[in-house]
């Protein structure tokens, strides 16, 4: 049974209106991106990083998915365990347009997390109150739930299991900052980027004088949403 692995990015929920520090959006443009998402700026001042994530998830509230997440929900609905959904994504759109297995590599805004049980559990849009309790052990040690600089990220497990197990990788608006999607790429016969713009293929030990679209087999130049439709026809003819 052939399974895909999908790999998304910032680049996925852009049109959704999710901004991202790149953008400076105003949201964005009070914080310092070290103030509030490393663990040095998290011991520094919690208060802060609180009320950032805070406004991060109010702001989500009234945000809606774009035809590349209902594309990908469509995709988990045909063609059950084939599908491999990861994202760097720390909103709930993929969720919302439809899908029920998100790999959240960082994290997901909606949650909270217990640091001392390691409890999880969904306060939906609201704010974290200076009061907030586990539910589960009631410890007042509450967090976000996004993973910051500094500290592991155990999701991460599952992106070698995606690609032991996957015979096509598809990158959606991410430009490999974060995760090397041109090492992954270079591990599958198959594989489709989707992607607006060219971007040099950069890594910390240079730059390779080569567009991260030319390691990929396909590239799709357009925004996700844009690019929904030829998409999901590209993974259907693969895995029909
Ligand atoms: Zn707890």
């Amino acid at each position: 049974m052939r399974k895909v692995m999908i790999l998304s990015g910032a680049g996925l929920s852009a049109e959704s209106g999710i901004r991202t520090f790149r953008d400076h959006d105003g949201l964005w443009e009070e914080y310092d991106v070290m103030q509030v998402c490393s663990t040095e700026g998290w011991q520094a001042d919690r208060g802060l990083v609180t009320r950032f994530y805070n406004a991060r998830r109010k702001d989500l509230a009234d945000k809606k998915p774009n035809p590349a997440h209902y594309a990908l929900a469509n995709l988990e609905k045909r063609y059950p365990g084939q599908i491999w959904n990861l994202t760097q994504n720390v909103d709930d759109l993929l969720e919302r347009a439809g899908c029920q297995n998100v790999i959240h590599l960082h994290g997901t805004l909606r949650d909270l997390r217990c640091e001392a049980c390691g409890h999880v559990w969904d306060v939906g849009y609201r704010a974290q109150t200076d009061d907030e309790r586990c539910p589960a052990c009631d410890s007042n040690r509450v967090r976000h739930n996004v993973v910051m600089f500094g500290e592991p990220a155990p999701a991460y497990r599952f992106i070698q299991q995606a690609i032991d197990e996957s015979s096509l990788f598809v990158a959606i608006g991410t430009s490999g900052q974060v995760i090397d999607i041109v090492s992954i790429a270079t591990e599958f016969a198959h594989s489709i980027l989707v992607n607006p713009k060219r971007e040099m293929y950069v890594t910390m030990f240079g730059s390779h004088e080569r567009y991260i679209d030319e390691y990929f087999e396909t590239f799709i130049q357009k925004k996700a949403g844009e690019s929904a439709q030829e998409l999901e026809k590209m993974i259907d003819d693969f895995l029909a």
